[in-house]
């Protein structure tokens, strides 16, 4: 079982790696962010909710966040593992992962932080193009080609979010500090965090990440415990 929880600030590069890691592993790629956006997209009564904290770089409030990843953690994709992307993003959140993880008999066996400098964050989110489709990201390494999405067969429009706005963005890198970092020190007092330096480019730092991850799968699988 692989139970990943990728931690950095916005813009340090987890949708992208995620999404790496998921072909490679086979495992789900759990997004909050695109959970809300699809909730959107769909008109929900959650997307509503969401909408107005999402519009203004704010969290959205723990218990609803909380349920809506309860509810995809418990589909029968995550038997082998998952990867979440943007969640936990608060202690409270953190706990009631825990609890739940407990009740659905995972754990969680790695906590990579991407690490990336501020000044940097702001740079790669100012050239952030999103495919509306797919949900494929072009970056800073990657320029939007002009006549949409290239990723596989996809062909969507490319979009830039509206939280990647320059206010916005401040404002999401101040909350990110603000109720997000804490959780550095919450899972490196429970052994599981390993620290990436996220500004390599993005075949370097999935590199980096796949080892990591391989390494703690070996040393937390029952066959490598009973030698
Ligand atoms: P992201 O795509 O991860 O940058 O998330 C976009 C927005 O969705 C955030 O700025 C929040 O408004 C909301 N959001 C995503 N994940 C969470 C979370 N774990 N807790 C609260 N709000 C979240």
């Amino acid at each position: 079982m692989y139970g990943i929880v990728l931690l950095g600030a916005p813009g340090a590069g987890k949708g992208t790696q995620a999404v790496l890691l998921s072909k490679r592993l086979n495992i789900p790629h759990i997004s909050s962010g695109d959970l809300f956006r699809e909730n959107l997209r769909n008109q929900t009564p959650l997307g509503e909710l969401a909408r107005q904290y999402m519009e203004r770089g704010e969290l959205v409030p723990d218990e609803v966040t909380i349920a809506m990843v309860r509810e995809r953690l418990s589909r029968p994709d995550c038997a082998n593992g998952f990867i979440l992307d943007g969640f936990p993003r608060t202690i409270a959140q953190a706990d009631a992962l825990e609890v739940l993880l407990k009740e659905l008999g995972k754990s969680i066996t790695l906590v990579p932080w991407i690490r990336v400098r501020e000044r940097m964050l702001m740079e790669r989110l100012s050239h952030r193009w999103t495919c509306r489709d797919c949900g494929a990201v072009f970056s800073y390494e990657s320029l939007p080609p002009r006549e949409g999405c290239k990723k596989e067969v996809c062909t969507g429009e490319l979009y830039r979010r509206e939280d990647d706005n320059p206010e916005v963005q401040a404002k999401r890198i101040q909350v990110y500090n603000e109720q997000t970092a804490p959780l550095i020190d919450y899972y490196r007092a429970r052994g599981l965090l390993v620290e990436i330096n996220g500004e390599h480019t993005i075949e370097y730092v999935h590199r980096l990440l796949l080892q990591l991850v391989l390494n703690a799968h070996t040393i937390h699988s029952p066959a490598s415990s009973a030698v």
